[in-house]
């Protein structure tokens, strides 16, 4: 009996950092109590460096070829992004990476501030836009996580910004996971998944994710934005994929 009680307050306060391990005392401990996870590892996320970027998409690069003469990479320059510009925060790896799965898989809501204050340094503060739009979920799986990690990052960078948050796309079909799929294979796979649901002519959107890894799922739902008649489209995540950590060397 003693060590059920022990073990449900384990849970509800843990006593070591769900990052690194290290012990939580009243010194190490977020005064935010609820996050599990121990101060250094909350600073520790730092935004993405590279020397070379895509000044659209933000894709890094080792070298300068991928880019033409005005910066853009071939997928922006092919027309293959549905978004007009990225803004994103770090690489999906380390600490961002633990932290984004804390939040999302294991619900610690209470990271939606944290994360709101890393999304608000990337993008500029003169950007006006009239509907931040989160990235949905397919019902069935919001209903399964009971909430939408996207829609708590959209709302904590609306209040900054002084705009609506809308939601004005429909998930049609649950897509097939798509880890394990080629690029080509993950287009066709979320092509048809985003229905727009409300009207936004003319409209500068930001749309918010967690994390980008191909852009396909971002760049069809930005597609279903600008077929509900959004005049500019920015995507916004928290935590991009770095192919230059793996050797790829992204066309
Ligand atoms: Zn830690
Ligand atoms: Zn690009």
């Amino acid at each position: 009996m003693r060590r059920a009680v022990c073990g449900l307050l384990d849970v509800v306060f843990p006593d070591e950092c769900r990052v690194c391990g290290v012990p939580l005392n009243s010194k190490t401990l977020q005064e935010v109590s609820r996050i599990p996870v121990c101060s250094r590892c909350l600073q520790d996320p730092e935004p993405l460096n590279a020397e070379f970027f895509c000044v659209a998409c933000r894709t890094p690069f080792v070298n300068r070829h991928p880019l033409d003469e005005s910066g853009r990479c071939a997928l922006c320059r092919l027309g293959l992004n549905g978004f007009d510009q990225v803004y994103s925060y770090g690489a999906y790896e380390g600490t961002l990476r633990a932290l984004v799965h804390l939040f999302k898989f294991e619900g610690v809501r209470p990271l939606a501030p944290k994360f709101g204050e890393l999304l608000a340094l990337v993008v500029p503060r003169e950007q006006r836009f009239d509907a931040i739009v989160p990235m949905p979920l397919h019902w069935r799986r919001r209903w399964r996580r009971g909430f939408n990690q996207s829609e708590l990052l959209a709302r904590e960078i609306a209040r900054r910004w002084n705009a609506p948050v809308v939601k004005a796309i429909r998930r049609k079909r649950a897509t097939a996971p798509q880890a394990g799929l080629t690029s080509a294979q993950r287009r066709d796979n979320v092509r048809a998944a985003f229905e727009p649901k409300k009207r936004l002519d003319g409209m500068r959107v930001l749309l918010v994710d967690d994390v980008l890894t191909t852009g396909a799922t971002a760049s069809a739902c930005a597609r279903a934005l600008k077929r509900a008649g959004a005049a500019h489209v920015s995507l916004l995540a928290l935590a991009r994929r770095d192919r230059r950590s793996v050797g790829e060397v992204a066309a």
